[in-house]
């Protein structure tokens, strides 16, 4: 529906007085009054005048309306201009915070904060757990005040200036009218309490910073970047409610011949040219100690060989993961004249290309090169 312009409604300019527009709705009234005018839409008529004059007659919510017309972002609370007593801007900021339900006591017992702590752990911590220790510094409860902050056997009192709500109402004129803003009071900072001798230990803060040692349980199995909830190890509580968590995130420092992936672990080995072309049983060392591997004549660099159920035990108990050995061929650099020789004498008897998988990817080779 397409509301009329109150100015218009009213028969009056944007810049009429008060009285003007008291005259005009006086007149307008009395000509659209349902029991003076029988005509048939002197009812609607006579509605629109006098909303038209509700909202005029009122400097705040004419300077509202000539700010934002119908449109104004407030008309959907409270039923607009018309509707709720004593609508103002207060009244709109309790709708949008926390719908006008009353602010939480300051001295409500609430838990503490959350602390986050990295803890840097050996890899075969990581695998196998550990227990230890570690040492955080926090605030904990002063034990002189018992976390009260005022000096024994002193109390405290109840905030002058916000009465103990811990907030105070800040009137503030603005060309919209008048506004009210609440903030935390500054003489108890928002506690809504006084302290009138200080504890002399924590100064009146009720905590102290100390260096605490916590029992860490490393689960075995975790693994880079994880946490651990400590429960209760972290900040203390606020007006006796519980301490909050402490969160420990592990960093796995690398270990210099394993390497992890989730739950398995990649090891490399180096062969030497014999080993990979006879064959051989090695030992291979795994996070649980060494264990016998059959090298199988004729392997290459770049196998895999799969050894079950050597990797991480799972931290959350699904089952244990493998150790992947990659090997690699090493290719003799210190050769001793007598090698040499021999090799020489190896290569002759062999051919100048001697591996058939090697022939075949000479073809290729030729073959692109050709271009078919
Ligand atoms: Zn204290
Ligand atoms: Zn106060």
């Amino acid at each position: 529906m397409n509301k009329r312009d109150y100015y218009e409604v009213l028969g009056v300019s944007k810049t009429a007085s008060k009285e003007e527009i008291k005259k005009a709705y006086r007149k307008l009234s009395k000509q659209f009054h349902p029991d003076i005018n029988k005509e048939a839409n002197a009812s609607e008529k006579f509605q629109e005048v006098k909303e038209a004059y509700e909202v005029l007659s009122d400097e705040q919510k004419r300077a509202q309306y000539d700010q934002f017309g119908h449109q104004d972002p407030n008309q959907g609370f409270g039923g607009g201009f018309g509707g709720a007593e004593g609508f103002g801007f207060d009244d709109i900021f309790s709708t949008f915070f926390g719908g006008g339900t009353r602010r939480r006591d300051p001295n409500a017992p609430r838990k503490g904060d959350d602390l986050q702590y990295s803890m840097t752990i050996d890899f075969m911590d990581a695998v196998f757990g550990k227990e230890t220790e570690v040492e955080i510094p926090k605030e904990e409860n002063c034990d002189t005040c018992d976390g009260s902050g005022a000096k024994p056997g002193t109390k405290k009192k109840t905030c002058p200036y916000c009465e103990g709500t811990g907030q105070l109402n800040v009137t503030q004129d603005t060309p919209f009218g008048r506004m009210v803003n609440r903030r935390a009071c500054q003489h108890c900072e928002g506690t809504g309490q006084i302290i009138e001798e200080k504890c002399p230990t924590c100064k009146g803060a009720g905590k102290v910073r100390k260096v605490k040692k916590i029992k860490v349980s490393i689960p075995a199995g975790v693994d880079d970047g994880q946490q651990l909830r400590v429960s209760g190890q972290g900040g203390p509580g606020y007006n006796g409610g519980p301490s909050g968590d402490l969160y420990v995130v592990f960093r796995v420092k690398p270990h210099k011949e394993f390497e992890r992936e989730g739950d398995d672990i990649y090891l490399e080995l180096g062969l030497t040219y014999p080993q990979a072309a006879l064959g051989d049983e090695i030992e291979v060392p795994t996070v649980h100690g060494k264990v016998k591997l059959k090298i199988p004549a004729g392997t290459q660099s770049g196998a895999r060989f799969r050894l079950k159920g050597k990797g991480v035990k799972n931290v959350h108990g699904y089952g244990i993961g493998d150790q992947h050995v990659v090997i690699r061929v090493k290719t003799p650099t210190k050769l001793s004249e007598k090698q040499r020789q021999l090799l020489r004498e190896f290569a002759e008897i062999s051919g100048d290309i001697p591996e058939e998988q090697e022939s075949s990817l000479f073809d290729k080779i030729k073959r692109t090169i050709k271009g078919d």
